[in-house]
């Protein structure tokens, strides 16, 4: 058996999985660290610390003092390949054909698989030995929100991508290996199921309405004001309409935005405050739990889409998916939104 990471699609569903053997070689800091435990015993200066930087691969992108050597200290952020990647950039990818999501009379064999290449990155988000991303300053935050822009607009240069899905895990049951704060990004010759079936869902509102399903869903949410749990001058954060795990939120731009690449720098500083805001409120009314954030935005190859709309989505892990989340992919949560909402706007901090 190969160990080189493989993409292969359900026959049946055609969703796509990664088979990526040699991550199992990877250094689980946090694998015995308690379900809400950011950084157990672990040890410092960590691979992610400054003066540590032999220890990871070379950096392919860095915010830096001015002067300063790549892979030497004076950074501010760092973005390294993953050293235990699960999909490779030097493998020969298939022919288009071989990743397409075609279903039914379409889509040749039964067992498709083929290399999974792409690029696998790990963005270190400060020098500092910090595990709580609300520690991070408004600046520090703010050049986290540029790093996943600027990757992206590099990352599709290479035509053999289709999609970069960006997210952060925050403490072990959130799947973090190390806890110094650090987000990543997988960039895939696919477009993962859960964007795909985004796509299609608002593309059929707009059809029928001829208006972006996201731009709807603001315009209501801000009416209402029953999940509204913060809002600046150009986001809005509201807790999910029928969540996955209890205190499950978004965050989106108010203005129609297909793409995440077009945020500029003065956004994502009012995008990191916001953030910081909703996720000390998190901190303070759920005692501090792991959680998972992640962009979703237009895969690179689509174009500005009117019924598409970036955002970020927030999920504590405030309960175990069991057995109907994953024999039926239906989420039971015990905290309504609404009340969720209210919680967490009365833990917020005052802004500014
Ligand atoms: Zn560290
Ligand atoms: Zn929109
Ligand atoms: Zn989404």
């Amino acid at each position: 058996m190969s160990t080189e990471p493989e993409l292969r699609r359900d026959p049946v569903t055609g969703r796509w999985a990664i088979v990526a053997p040699q991550r199992a070689l990877r250094p689980m800091a946090l694998s015995d660290a308690g379900p809400r435990h950011r950084s157990a015993d672990e040890r410092t200066p960590c691979p992610f610390c400054a003066g540590q930087e032999y220890d990871t691969p070379n950096e392919v992108f860095a915010f830096r003092d001015t002067g300063s050597e790549p892979n030497g200290p004076g950074w501010r952020l760092r973005v390294v390949p993953n050293k235990f990647p699960a999909v490779r950039r030097d493998a020969e990818p298939a022919t288009p054909a071989a990743y397409s999501t075609e279903l039914g009379a379409g889509r040749g064999a039964l067992f498709c698989s083929a290399p999974a290449v792409g690029a696998a990155e790990v963005l270190i988000d400060c020098p500092e030995h910090i595990d709580n991303p609300t520690q991070l300053s408004d600046e520090q935050f703010r050049d986290v929100l540029r790093a996943y822009r600027e990757r992206l607009v590099a990352l599709a240069t290479d035509a053999s991508l289709e999609y970069v899905a960006v997210f952060k895990n925050v403490g072990a049951e959130a799947g973090a290996s190390l806890g110094h704060t650090h987000s990543q990004l997988i960039a895939l010759p696919i477009v993962p199921e859960l964007i795909q079936a985004e796509l299609t869902g608002a593309l059929a509102h707009f059809t029928h309405t001829r208006r972006c399903i996201f731009c709807d869903l603001i315009q209501n949410e801000l009416a209402l004001g029953a999940r509204l749990v913060a809002r600046s001058d150009n986001f809005v954060a509201v807790t999910a309409f029928a969540p996955r795990f209890a205190y499950e939120m978004w965050v989106l731009p108010l203005a129609h935005q297909p793409r995440y690449e077009s945020i500029t720098n003065g956004a994502a500083l009012e995008l990191a405050q916001l953030l910081k805001r909703v996720l000390k409120a998190l901190d303070e009314s759920r005692h501090s739990p792991a959680y998972n954030w992640y962009l979703h935005t237009t895969p690179l190859r689509a174009g500005e889409l009117a019924h598409y709309h970036w955002h970020l989505e927030v999920i504590p892990r405030t309960a175990r998916p069991a057995g109907l989340e994953w024999g039926g992919g239906c989420h039971i949560t015990t905290a309504a939104p609404e009340r969720a909402a209210s919680e967490l706007r009365a833990a917020l901090p005052a802004s500014g």
